[in-house]
C-alpha cells in the first residue's frame, strides 16, 4: 500500500535538487554566510513574488514577531491581541518582549480570528493586533485595519503560513504596519533549517528592524542600542530565492488539491474551512472536522496515510499560559474545534488520485 505522507519534502527536492546544490554550493564558494548578497537578493526577490517593499530576513518566524514587537516600541505594561486558535509561537513572541498576550476566540468558519470580539478586549493599554492567517487562510484585512485606525493600534500580521495569500487582491503582510513571515522547512516557502522575514510598512521601520536583527547596529561597531542576534544566514536565502521560482506553481497545486478535498467532503455534510469571498487562500493545511477524531486518524494510519491536527490545545489551556487566568469555557468555538479537527495530507505534489484515496479511507469511517 502505498504510503501517503503528510508533507513531502523529497517530492519537492527530488524536482529542483541540481538547482538547490549548485545554490549552496555558490554561498560556499563565496563565503556570505551571513546576510550579505544572499540575504539582499531573496528579500528583494521575496518582494517581488509575493508583495510588499521593505523586506528583512530573519532567523525564523517567531523572531520576525518579536522583532516587529519590539522595533513597534511595543514592550512591558502594553497589551497585544492575538487569537486563542493559533501556533504557540505567536504568543510567546508577544511575552518576549514583555507585553501581556490577551486573547480572544477564532471564528467558526475561517478558524480565523472572530472579529466581532475585538473591541470588546481593547483597553487603554492596548498596543497592537496580530491577526494570524492561520492554515493560508487571509483574515478580513479591511475590517482589522479600520478598527486598528479608530483606536490608534499597531497590526502585525502573522503570516507565517500564508505566503502568496491575498485579501482583496492584495498579498497578506502588507496591510499591517508590520507582516512576518516563517520559511520552517514545512511551510509553503520552506528553507532547510530555520529563517523568517519581517515586512516593513515604510523605510523607517524596516531600518529599525534590522537593527533589532543585528545587535542594534548598521555598521560593524556602532551599537546604538541593546538588541540581540536574529539574522537570516545566506545558505537559506540561496535555497529560498531558488524555490521561490516556483511558489506561484505550489501554490496553485495547494489550491487544486484543495478544491477536489472540497468537492469530495462538502457533499457528504463534513465541515471544513471557509474562505472569505475575498480571500485567496493558500491551503497550509487542509482542515476537516470530525467527531470521532480518534478512530479516523488509527483508521488512516493502518492504511499508510498521515495526518495531524493543528493545533490540538487552544493557547489559553496550555500549561505555559497558566499565568494568564484563562479558563476552560473562555474560548468556545476554539475548544470545540481543537477536539474536532484533522489535518489531511496537504503539498503541491499530492496527486488527485492521491486525494481520493485519502477521502476513500476517509470516509469509511469518519462521523461528522
Ligand atoms: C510556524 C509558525 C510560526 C513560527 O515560525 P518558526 O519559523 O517556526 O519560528 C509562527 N506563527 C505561526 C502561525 C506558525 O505557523
Amino acid at each position: 500500500m502505498e504510503n501517503i505522507p503528510f508533507v513531502d519534502l523529497n517530492a519537492q527536492f527530488d524536482q529542483i535538487k541540481t538547482e538547490l546544490k549548485k545554490g549552496i554550493d555558490d554561498v560556499i564558494e563565496s563565503k556570505a554566510f551571513i546576510g550579505g548578497k544572499y540575504q539582499t537578493l531573496f528579500e528583494k526577490s521575496f518582494c517581488e513574488v509575493h508583495g510588499g517593499d521593505h523586506a528583512v530576513g530573519c532567523s525564523n518566524g517567531t523572531s520576525a514577531i518579536t522583532l516587529a514587537l519590539r522595533a513597534l516600541g511595543v514592550g512591558a505594561g502594553d497589551e497585544v491581541i492575538t487569537v486563542a486558535n493559533t501556533f504557540f509561537a505567536t504568543a510567546e513572541a508577544i511575552a518576549e518582549v514583555g507585553a501581556k498576550i490577551v486573547l480572544i476566540d477564532m471564528d467558526e468558519k475561517t478558524y480565523g480570528m472572530d472579529l466581532s470580539q475585538l473591541e470588546m478586549v481593547i483597553t487603554k493599554n492596548t498596543k497592537a493586533i496580530i491577526p494570524v492567517h492561520l492554515y493560508g487562510n487571509p483574515v478580513n484585512m479591511e475590517m482589522i485595519m479600520d478598527l486598528a485606525k479608530r483606536h490608534k493600534l499597531f497590526v502585525i500580521e502573522d503570516s507565517a503560513q500564508a505566503h502568496m495569500a491575498q485579501y482583496k487582491g492584495k498579498s497578506v503582510g502588507t496591510y499591517g504596519d508590520a507582516g512576518t513571515f516563517s520559511f520552517y522547512p514545512g511551510k509553503n516557502l520552506g528553507a532547510y533549517g530555520d529563517a523568517g522575514l519581517v515586512l516593513a510598512k515604510d523605510e523607517v521601520l524596516q531600518k529599525k528592524i534590522r537593527m533589532y536583527a543585528n545587535h542594534g547596529r548598521i555598521s560593524k561597531y556602532d551599537h546604538e542600542f541593546l538588541a540581540g542576534n536574529y539574522r537570516m544566514d545566506g545558505i537559506q536565502a540561496s535555497v529560498l530565492t531558488t524555490k521561490l521560482k516556483y511558489i506561484d506553481q505550489w501554490t496553485e497545486q495547494r489550491r487544486e488539491n484543495a478544491k477536489s478535498y472540497d468537492e469530495l467532503l462538502k457533499p457528504k455534510g463534513f465541515k471544513v474551512i471557509e474562505t472569505d469571498v475575498d480571500a485567496k487562500a493558500v491551503y497550509h493545511l487542509y482542515i476537516v472536522e470530525v467527531s470521532n477524531r480518534d478512530e479516523v486518524m488509527e483508521h488512516l494510519k493502518s492504511h499508510n496515510i498521515s495526518c495531524g491536527i493543528h493545533y490540538p490545545i487552544p493557547l489559553h489551556l496550555l500549561k505555559a499560559l497558566e499565568h494568564l487566568n484563562y479558563k476552560s469555557g473562555d474560548f468556545p468555538k476554539s475548544e470545540k474545534a481543537s477536539k474536532r479537527i484533522l489535518s489531511l495530507p496537504m503539498y503541491p505534489e499530492l496527486t488527485k488520485t492521491q486525494v481520493e484515496r485519502v477521502v476513500n479511507e476517509f470516509l469509511k469511517v469518519a462521523k461528522s
